[in-house]
């Protein structure tokens, strides 16, 4: 299945949407430290995002980068910042499962 131009759009501006959000988060309140300071897990998503926004302009956005099939595009609507489709994710989160030190490595490559 290859993105249409207006689920290709649709992701895009979803994409954008959690950008803001991240910045916004970031920028936090000014008289909050607390509220600038992301966790890894939260960088490792804003970083995922911003990756994704790049690549909806190429022609590999959509596609699993372990099996190079197009990834649904439902799924790819629930989460547009996603490499795998989802029997590789599966493969993928259970070889993190079983390999704990890999979660941070790889989690969201
Ligand atoms: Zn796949």
């Amino acid at each position: 299945m290859h993105l249409t131009p207006q689920q290709r759009a649709a992701l895009r501006a979803r994409l954008l949407m959690l950008e803001q959000l991240q910045t916004e988060r970031q920028q936090g309140d000014p008289n909050n430290d607390a509220a600038a300071t992301l966790s890894a897990s939260d960088q490792l998503h804003c970083d995922a995002v911003s990756r994704a926004l790049v690549r909806v302009h190429g022609k590999t956005y959509g596609l699993c980068i372990d099996c190079n099939e197009s990834i649904a595009f439902a799924r790819l609507k629930m989460e547009p910042q996603t490499l795998r489709c989802q029997d590789c994710q599966a493969r993928h989160d259970l070889q993190i499962w079983r390999d704990p030190s890999a979660r941070w490595v790889n989690a969201f490559l």
